[in-house]
């Protein structure tokens, strides 16, 4: 393993962990695709998820900005799945702080629990196992703003970019795999259904 693990070995470890899988697949969104992908199942084993949050924190030491502002970072995640990344690139960094928002229910605005606050003027890192429609990045980052802190970057795991992913231009966007989406809108659009691949339901 290189110390930035590469494309082919980060998605060799997302195979060897179960993260990524072949198959057929529908998302609760009605899309169907041939492949699963839930980085958190990699980020359970310890070692792994050190490799890939140290790989990721190396990226990003490579910005010269970035890496004199880290004694001042903050590290925040838009939800649980972040979290290991988030802590391990913490680590790695010596960055000063880690912190996270959440949903009450899946259709809440996020939130930050009581007393986790931003400061004005706060430099704050988005971290998050995936970048895919960057909803919940998207969100927090305005949750960020509104509370006075500045971005100055997103680091993810995985990119998998689709035609409808957020942009956040001019923002510095980290990652150590870039991966494509094959997705089909709906059953009658999808190659496998056609050739009567059995279905599995994925949750989220
Ligand atoms: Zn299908």
């Amino acid at each position: 393993m290189h110390l930035v693990p590469t494309q082919e070995e980060v998605v060799a470890l997302l195979r060897q962990t179960g993260a990524l899988r072949d198959g057929h697949f529908e998302y609760p969104n009605g899309l169907h695709s041939n492949e699963y992908l839930q980085v958190p199942l990699a980020m359970r084993y310890y070692q792994h998820a050190r490799v890939l949050s140290v790989g990721l924190s190396r990226l990003l030491r490579a910005n010269s900005e970035i890496r004199a502002m880290i004694p001042e970072l903050s590290i925040v995640a838009p939800g649980t799945g972040g979290l290991p990344v988030a802590y391990g690139m913490c680590e790695a960094l010596r960055a000063h702080q880690v912190y996270w928002a959440e949903r009450e229910r899946d259709d809440s605005p996020m939130r930050f629990r009581q007393y986790m606050e931003v400061t004005p003027g706060e430099k704050v890192l988005l971290v998050d196992d995936i970048l895919r429609s960057g909803r919940n990045l998207c969100e927090m980052k305005s949750l960020v703003e509104s509370r006075g802190g500045i971005l100055v970057g997103l680091a993810v795991i995985v990119y998998q970019p689709t035609p409808r992913t957020v942009s956040f231009d001019p923002l510095p966007l980290y990652y150590l795999a870039k991966m494509d989406a094959h997705y089909y809108t709906d059953a009658a659009s999808c190659d496998l259904c056609a050739k009567k691949v059995p279905l599995e339901k994925a949750w989220i």
